[in-house]
C-alpha cells in the first residue's frame, strides 16, 4: 500500500473546489430551433456545390457535403497531412488520422458538451461547427487517401479512426469510407479504428466493421454513470441516446474484436466523483478492454459551456490512477477515496508511484495505440480538450518542466533521493 496520502485538498477554481461535483455540471437547456434552420434546410436549399478543401467560417454558406464522399479532418490531421497550413505547439504532426462523417444536417443527437450537437443548427451550419476545440476542414475522401497511399509504410499517420456521428446513413457510410481506405491501403501499415455510434447500430454492424479490417472498435460512451449519462446525453438534452445500448454495443464489440481490440471513450469532470470514473475504468480492464480519456472542455456553443472546465487536481488524479489500472495492475479496490470520492492514496509505493509520475506517460493523450509502445497512444489529438497554456493531455512527452507543473497539481511534490 502507497504511503503518499492528501492531507489537504488543493483549491483551485474561485469557489475553492479542485473537482467538478454533479450539482454544478448541470447542462443548460437546449432552445427551441426556427423551422428554416432545421435538419439542415439552410445549407441544402442553397444547394452549393463542393469544390476540393472546404475550410470552416468561410464566411459563405456552407456547400451540400456528404459522406462518403466528403469526410471532415481534425485540424491537426489536415496540418499533418499538407492540407492546411500551421503549427502545433510542441508537436510536429499528429500519429492518427481523425476523421469524421459529415452531412448538411449534421448530427442528429443533442449531447450538452459537444460542438455538433444537434441545437447549433439554430445558428451554424454543420460544416463551420467546433468539435474538441477546433474547426474540422471538410474534405474529399478520395484525397485524402491519395495522399496517404504515396508511402502508408512512412507515413506519420500510426492510425487511422472513423468517428461516426448519429445520422440514418451513418452506418452505410463508415462502412463506404473504410473500404476506400482498405481498397488501396494496408490495414496492418496503418491500422483503422472505429469510434462508433452505438444508437443506430446492430451487431451486424459491429461484425461488418471488422469483417471490412477495422482493428479496434471503441464505443463513446463519455458520462461515467448512467444517471450521467442521461442527464447530458439523454432525455435530459432531448437526445436519443441509452446507457444499456452503449453498454451492450460494447460488450457486442469485446466479443467480436476480442482482448485488448476494444475499449470506451470517458470525459472526466462532468459531475461524476474520482470513484465512479476510476470504477469504470476497472470494469473496463477486467472486461479486457481500455479507457480512453478526455477532460471536460467547456466547447463554446455547446449547452455546458458556461460551466468551469475540470480542474488539473481532478484531472491528474483520475490520469494517474488510469494509468496505474490500465498499465501496471493496480486495482481500484488497492486505491483509498475521500468522503467527496477523491483519490487518496494509489495503491502503491512511493518509489513506484514516483516513478510512473517521472516517465511522464501517465499524462500524455490516451486512446488507442500506435506504433510507439502499447502505453503510448497513436490518437495524441493535439489541445482537443484544452489550451496550450495549460495542457491537459499532453500530446507529446511532458518535459522537466512539464512534470514539475504536474506534480504541483496532483499535490505529490518532487522527492529527493
Ligand atoms: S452523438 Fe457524438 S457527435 Fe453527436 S452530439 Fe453526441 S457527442 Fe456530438
Amino acid at each position: 500500500m502507497g504511503c503518499i496520502e492528501h492531507k489537504k485538498s488543493p483549491a483551485t477554481d474561485s469557489n475553492g473546489r479542485d473537482f467538478n461535483p454533479y450539482e454544478v455540471m448541470e447542462p443548460r437547456l437546449p432552445g427551441k430551433t426556427p423551422v428554416d434552420r432545421r435538419n439542415g434546410k439552410h445549407v441544402k436549399a442553397n444547394d452549393i456545390p463542393p469544390e476540393g478543401v472546404y475550410l470552416p467560417n468561410n464566411n459563405i454558406l456552407a456547400p451540400h457535403m456528404k459522406s462518403p464522399e466528403y469526410v471532415q479532418l481534425s485540424n491537426a490531421a489536415a496540418i499533418t497531412l499538407g492540407i492546411m497550413g500551421g503549427r502545433m505547439y510542441g508537436c510536429e504532426c499528429t500519429r492518427c488520422l481523425n476523421l469524421l462523417l459529415t452531412y448538411p444536417e449534421g448530427c442528429r443527437a443533442n449531447c450538452a458538451y459537444c460542438g455538433l450537437a444537434r441545437h447549433r443548427e439554430a445558428e451554424r451550419d454543420y460544416a463551420d461547427r467546433n468539435f474538441i476545440r477546433v474547426d474540422w476542414p471538410a474534405v474529399p475522401m478520395t484525397d485524402i487517401v491519395d495522399i496517404v497511399a504515396r508511402d502508408p509504410e512512412n507515413s506519420p499517420f500510426h492510425r487511422m479512426c472513423i468517428s461516426m456521428i448519429t445520422h440514418p446513413r451513418s452506418e452505410q457510410d463508415t462502412f463506404n469510407v473504410l473500404e476506400q481506405w482498405t481498397d488501396r491501403i494496408d490495414p496492418d501499415a496503418i491500422p483503422v479504428s472505429i469510434l462508433s455510434n452505438p444508437t443506430t447500430m446492430t451487431r451486424d454492424d459491429v461484425q461488418k466493421c471488422k469483417d471490412l479490417g477495422a482493428d479496434i472498435f471503441t464505443v463513446a460512451l463519455d458520462a461515467a454513470t448512467p444517471e450521467l449519462f442521461d442527464r447530458t446525453r439523454g432525455k435530459g438534452v432531448q437526445s436519443p441516446h441509452k446507457w444499456k445500448k452503449y453498454w451492450d454495443t460494447l460488450l457486442e464489440a469485446k466479443d467480436i474484436f476480442g482482448q485488448e481490440k476494444f475499449g470506451a471513450h470517458i470525459i472526466v469532470g462532468m459531475g461524476e466523483t474520482e470513484y465512479e470514473v476510476l470504477n469504470l475504468v476497472q470494469e473496463l480492464v477486467d472486461l479486457g478492454g481500455h479507457s480512453h480519456m478526455f477532460c471536460f472542455f467547456p466547447e463554446e456553443g455547446s449547452l455546458m459551456d458556461h460551466l468551469p472546465a475540470t480542474p488539473r487536481d481532478q484531472w491528474r488524479r483520475v490520469q494517474l490512477a488510469r494509468y496505474l489500472i490500465d498499465y501496471r495492475d493496480v486495482r481500484v479496490d488497492h486505491m483509498r477515496f475521500d468522503d467527496a470520492g477523491r483519490v487518496t492514496d494509489y495503491g502503491i509505493s512511493n518509489a513506484e508511484l514516483n516513478d510512473v509520475i517521472d516517465a511522464g506517460i501517465a499524462f500524455r493523450t490516451s486512446g488507442c495505440p500506435g506504433k510507439f509502445q502499447d502505453d503510448i497512444s497513436a490518437c495524441d489529438r493535439p489541445y482537443g480538450d484544452s489550451p496550450p497554456s495549460n495542457i491537459a493531455s499532453y500530446p507529446f512527452q511532458p518535459k522537466k518542466k512539464d512534470l514539475k507543473k504536474i506534480r504541483k497539481q496532483l499535490d505529490i511534490p518532487v522527492t529527493v533521493r
